[in-house]
């Protein structure tokens, strides 16, 4: 065997491996990755990240459960390619930029789209978590923009919802 075929055959094997550990279905039980803090610099209040996941390349998706105490949010920011939120449990906020705070609850399904302002977070007085699924660009998921001010924070729920 001439060193281009053995070369050539290691990375047939190569591959042949890689594919066959990307079609074994992943199952990643509660604890096998420790759930995160949010960073105080983008939340206020407490904030964890648990089943956080990275999709294989070329999928740009990542995600994770976000669970929010009572009053807790995350600052404004934006995403590049936008953001999934499907709520899951509790009683929650979102906002975009200009437009009045609206509660989601369980079941709901948000679309964020790409580059719009926005924050979201629990109630004032209820947890809520929700799963949270975008897609990166350049290797950018988010920008971290100010605060929430409380103001914000608190103001009147839109009353209707849609
Ligand atoms: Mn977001």
């Amino acid at each position: 065997m001439n060193p281009i075929s053995a070369t050539t055959l290691a990375a047939a094997m190569a591959l042949g491996q890689a594919e066959a550990k990307e079609q074994t279905i992943q199952v990643f039980s509660p604890g096998q990755v420790p759930a995160t803090q949010g960073a105080s610099e983008f939340f206020v209040g407490d904030v964890y990240v648990d089943q956080r996941y990275q999709g294989t390349a070329p999928a740009a998706i990542s995600g994770g459960l976000v669970s929010f105490t009572p009053g807790a949010r995350t600052a404004w920011h934006t995403h590049p390619l936008g953001q999934t939120l499907y709520v899951v449990s509790g009683v929650g906020r979102v906002q975009m930029a200009g437009a009045p705070v609206r509660e989601i609850r369980p079941g709901d399904l948000v679309w964020i789209p790409a580059g719009v302002k926005h924050w979201h977070g629990a109630a004032p007085d209820t947890p809520m978590t929700h799963l949270a699924l975008a897609e990166q660009q350049d290797g950018k998921v988010v920008t971290w923009l100010e605060q929430v001010s409380e103001g914000d924070y608190r103001a009147a729920v839109a009353g209707g919802r849609d």
